[in-house]
């Protein structure tokens, strides 16, 4: 067996980069993996799953699977967005930066939507950030000189289980030399989370009142009168939280979904960075989205290069259009605004609301996933690939925006295309339909 070094965990947005994996002598089989939390060393191990789909399945009329080949799983994908007239191509986020960029020509030459996971979930992060700007750092700022650490609607300790060991309350960094001791950890989360359980003040803020709290917050850093409670969390605490906050030597504010997509949404950010923004005053402040599939903010990069926005891209008229609550998956699918679906990366049959998912069942629909997902359950086809970071390479982005080379370890059964594989096949066979060069 030998040992393979610098591996990236692509699992979620912390993207790892520290692992070690243990390989059969034939680099065929993974034997260990070390250094990943338990979501992390199952995602290796589940690619070495006996009962793993290596074919590509096709429902027929009554509903039942079959094998077809890798040429008909591409003609039928083809087909299916040359024949589209708004097709949705939704996904992108774990998968790598060269796949995304090959889906993009393909989304290009079909007039398609294309959207990633964003769009439930830090999308309206994105918008805020092109509302009002983002002051922001690296993680390797935070590991060494952050010393006040605001969690704001997220659960780390579930959602990004080393998130907090390698980055932000425990490591010791180079200004940071003394680790969580010196460190203040304050979480804002009505739940009482594994993650509000080790906080040196916790915030049990009342559901949805977000905005009203950021305010509060902005309010007490000037020292000027507040009412006696806001959002459920009483003066003398939002006064205390503010003072911890200005007397840190930097603060990093990390916040997730329960603050992303809770009442007020892209606003509740407008003014989470409005209060990082006043912070500067004090001290150095820095704010960060919490993002959760391992490359969701490399498909917004790719999208952001080759577009110029980061989700919800509509293409349908020949140029870039970018219209969240629009051209956004779940508005056009509620609207039956598109006539086929495409997803790589993502699994919106778990994940979108089921009004949403009937109505990807009853389109012409793709799922590539190395996994038989529930969203495989609803489309026409399945089509199988290798792992991205386990049986494949290629580029990611970190939630903190640095990219990062992810790494084969394992070679993928034989045969198998990988994501960028199946989709540099999609295009050719769409160029051949559309006579184009
Ligand atoms: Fe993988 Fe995230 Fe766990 Fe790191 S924290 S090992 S990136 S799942």
């Amino acid at each position: 067996a030998k040992i393979i070094t610098d591996v990236v965990c692509p699992f979620c947005g912390t993207l790892c980069d520290d692992l070690e994996v243990k390989v059969s002598d034939d680099g065929k089989e993974i034997l260990e993996v070390y250094n990943a939390c338990v979501i992390g060393t199952e995602k290796f191990l589940h690619s070495q799953a006996e009962d793993r789909l290596t074919v590509p399945m096709k429902q027929d009329e009554e509903g039942n699977w079959n094998e077809v080949s890798i040429d008909e799983a591409v003609d039928y994908t083809a087909q299916m967005l040359c024949n589209a007239k708004k097709p949705l191509m939704y996904g992108w986020s774990s998968t790598n930066c060269e796949a995304q960029s090959a889906g993009h020509e393909i989304a290009e030459l079909c007039g398609a939507v294309v959207d990633n996971t964003a769009t439930v979930c830090h999308g309206t992060t994105l918008i805020a950030v092109q509302d009002v700007g983002v002051p922001s750092c690296t993680l390797g700022e935070v590991k060494n000189r952050a010393d006040r650490i605001v969690f704001w609607g997220c659960n780390p300790a579930h959602a990004h289980p080393r998130h907090m060991s390698r980055y932000s309350i425990f490591p010791r960094g180079f200004f940071t030399g003394k680790g969580h001791k010196a460190r203040k950890m304050v979480v804002v989360d009505p739940r009482s989370t594994d993650t509000a359980k080790m906080a040196d003040l916790h915030m049990q803020i009342e559901q949805g009142r977000d905005y009203e709290l950021l305010s509060a917050l902005r309010v007490a850093i000037r020292g000027n009168p507040l009412p006696e409670t806001v959002a459920g969390i009483p003066r003398e605490t939002i006064q205390d939280v503010a003072e911890t906050l200005k007397s840190g030597r930097f603060v990093v504010i990390f916040f997730g979904m329960g603050v992303t997509q809770s009442l007020s949404k892209n606003h509740n950010i407008d003014i989470a960075i409005a209060l990082t923004r006043d912070l500067n005053d004090y001290t150095k402040a820095a704010i960060m989205p919490m993002r959760g599939h391992y490359n969701v903010t490399g498909s917004g990069q790719v999208l952001g290069w080759q577009f110029g926005f980061p989700f919800c891209v509509d293409l349908s008229r020949g140029f870039a259009r970018y219209n969240p609550g629009d051209s956004t998956s779940n508005d056009l699918l509620r609207r039956g605004e598109v006539d086929a679906v495409f997803v790589l990366g993502s699994d919106p049959g778990a994940h979108f609301p089921i009004s949403s998912v009937k109505k990807i069942a009853q389109l012409p629909s793709v799922c590539v996933d190395p996994h038989y997902t529930p969203t495989s359950a609803v489309c026409k086809l399945h089509m199988p690939t290798a792992f991205v970071g386990v049986e494949e390479g290629g580029c990611a982005y970190r939630m903190d925006n640095v990219p990062i080379e992810t790494r084969k370890v394992v070679e993928p059964p034989e045969g198998m295309l990988s994501d960028e594989g199946f989709l540099e096949r999609v295009l050719a066979r769409v160029k051949e339909i559309k006579g184009v060069a």
